[in-house]
């Protein structure tokens, strides 16, 4: 499909970014990636889910996560708020060690449009976006008629969830507010 732009027009893209921090002070992490993310040339932050606590997922034996999901809209192709994301990422001190171990930040896309992406080092819809209660959740709280690129509803893949598992483990601690 070829679509003519004007001059100094853009696409836009609304996207769902899940925040996840384990390590230091993990609301004010939050805050500072999300403060890192309105300050990214090209996004902007349009909602944010209430601040989760939930059990650690993967790998149990460490600290429990504060978790929210953040709503943007973009001008960056995918690949590009990749690279953002990993630069905040790096900019506020994360240092990878070992898979789901404790981390001061994570930054996952969760969902980019419609998309279907799969390239060497992203894929979208984020890969345990089906098994993640802790990312369904706030998901749904600011995108309640949220569908995956094959039109399946956020809302159906975590009732099929909460079925199967303990979903308890995920409980509000707080709402915080966008200041704009
Ligand atoms: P992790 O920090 O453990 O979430 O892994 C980060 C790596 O996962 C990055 O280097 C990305 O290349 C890769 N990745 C693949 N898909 C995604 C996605 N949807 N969001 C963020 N990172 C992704």
């Amino acid at each position: 499909m070829l679509v003519m732009l004007a001059a100094g027009e853009s696409f836009v893209t609304t996207a769902y970014l899940g925040l996840g921090s384990n390590l230091g002070d993990r609301e004010k992490n939050l805050a500072t990636a999300r403060k890192l993310l309105e300050a990214t040339p090209g996004i902007r932050v349009t909602q944010a889910s209430s601040v989760y606590i939930t059990a650690p997922w993967g790998k149990t034996d460490q600290d429990d996560f504060l978790n929210q999901v953040l709503a943007i809209e973009t001008e960056l192709a995918a690949g590009e708020l990749l690279e953002a994301v990993l630069n905040i990422e790096k900019r506020m001190g994360r240092v990878r060690q070992e898979r789901w171990g404790p981390r001061l930040i994570d930054i996952d896309i969760i969902l980019f449009g419609r998309e279907t992406i799969n390239t060497g080092n992203l894929t979208v819809p984020h890969p345990y976006l089906k098994e993640r209660a802790f990312v369904l959740i706030p998901l749904l709280e600011i995108a309640p008629t949220a569908v995956l690129p094959g039109g399946e509803s956020v809302r159906a893949i975590l009732e099929n969830l909460t079925k199967n598992t303990e979903t308890g483990c995920v409980k509000k601690v707080t709402v915080l507010k966008l200041t704009n």
